[in-house]
C-alpha cells in the first residue's frame, strides 16, 4: 500500500477516554498532528499541554451534524490537509429491546450512525483531493454479531458497519481506505466501574480476551487495555486488513 506521510493530520472524535484517547497518544507518540474532539475537549488539556504544536482540543458533539461538518472543515483550513478520520465518539446501550424507547434508539443513531456519516461526508472531498486518507470507523464486535441486551447498540454498529463496507468500495479507487474496527471487550469508561467487576464480565472477558488478536501482553500490557488496540490501529493503517477484530 501507498502508505500516509509522516506528520499526519488526525481528527479523532471522543478523543479524551478509552480508545479515541489512546489512539491520539498513540499518533501524537509517532509524531503526527491531532485534533481531538469531545464534548468536554478540556478532558485533553493534558495531551495540549505536552504537545503544544500537534495536539488541538475542539468542542464538538456529533450529534450535530452541521458542526460536525464544520469542525472537519476547520481541521483542512488550520492544518493544510486530513489525513486520518477516526470517528470513535460512542456510549453504550445496555436494555431489553421492549424497554428501549423509540427516543432512545434515534439518539443512539445519532451518536453512532448520523454524526459519523456527516464527518465521513465532509472529509471525503479533501481525502479525495489529496489522493489518500483513512477513515476508520470504530464499530464493535456487535457491529458484527449481538446478544440478550445488545439490541439497540448494535444496530447502530450493524448500520454504521453496512454504510461503511459499500463506502469502502467506493472510495478505493481515490486512494482512500476505510478500516472498520470491531473491538471485543476493553477496558475503557464505556461500561463504566460496574460491569467490569461483575462476574458476568469476567466470564466474557475470559471468551474474548482469549481470542483477541493483541491479546499476548505485548510490552507488558495486559488483554483489554486500549494502548493495544491504538497500537493494532496505527499498524492496520498501512497493513489495511479489514474488518479488525480486536
Ligand atoms: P469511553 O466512554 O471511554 O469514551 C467515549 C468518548 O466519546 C469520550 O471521549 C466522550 O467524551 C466521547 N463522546 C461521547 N458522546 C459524544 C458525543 N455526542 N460527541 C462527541 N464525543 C462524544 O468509551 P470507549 O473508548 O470504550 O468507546 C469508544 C468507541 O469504542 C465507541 O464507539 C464504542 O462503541 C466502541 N467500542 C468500545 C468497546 C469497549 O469494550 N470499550 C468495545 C467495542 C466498541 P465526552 O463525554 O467529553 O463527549
Amino acid at each position: 500500500t501507498e502508505g500516509t506521510p509522516a506528520g499526519r493530520v488526525w481528527l479523532i472524535t471522543g478523543a479524551t477516554s478509552g480508545f479515541g484517547r489512546a489512539i491520539a497518544e498513540a499518533a501524537l507518540a509517532a509524531g503526527d498532528i491531532v485534533v481531538a474532539a469531545a464534548r468536554r475537549p478540556e478532558a485533553a488539556g493534558d495531551l495540549v499541554a505536552a504537545h503544544p504544536d500537534r495536539a488541538f482540543a475542539v468542542r464538538l458533539d456529533v450529534t450535530d451534524t452541521a458542526r460536525a461538518a464544520a469542525v472537519a472543515g476547520e481541521v483542512v483550513r488550520r492544518h493544510g490537509r486530513i489525513d486520518v478520520l477516526v470517528n470513535n465518539a460512542g456510549r453504550s446501550q445496555i436494555g431489553a429491546v421492549e424497554e428501549t424507547t423509540e427516543e432512545e434508539l434515534r439518539e443512539l443513531m445519532e451518536l453512532h450512525f448520523f454524526g459519523p456519516v456527516a464527518l465521513v461526508r465532509a472529509v471525503l472531498p479533501h481525502m479525495r483531493r489529496q489522493g489518500s486518507g483513512v477513515i476508520v470507523q470504530m464499530s464493535s464486535m456487535g457491529g458484527q454479531m449481538s446478544f440478550a441486551g445488545f439490541g439497540a447498540y448494535s444496530a447502530t454498529k450493524f448500520a454504521l458497519e453496512g454504510l461503511s463496507e459499500a463506502l469502502a468500495d467506493e472510495v478505493a479507487p481515490f486512494g482512500v481506505r476505510v478500516l472498520i474496527v470491531e473491538p471485543g471487550a476493553f477496558r475503557t469508561a464505556l461500561f463504566g466501574d460496574a460491569l467490569y467487576r461483575s462476574a458476568a464480565m469476567e466470564a466474557y472477558e475470559e471468551t474474548v480476551g482469549a481470542t483477541r488478536t493483541m491479546a499476548s501482553g505485548a510490552d507488558g500490557k495486559q488483554p483489554g487495555d486500549p494502548a493495544l488496540a491504538a497500537a493494532a490501529i496505527l499498524t492496520a493503517l498501512e497493513a489495511d486488513p479489514m474488518p479488525l477484530r480486536l
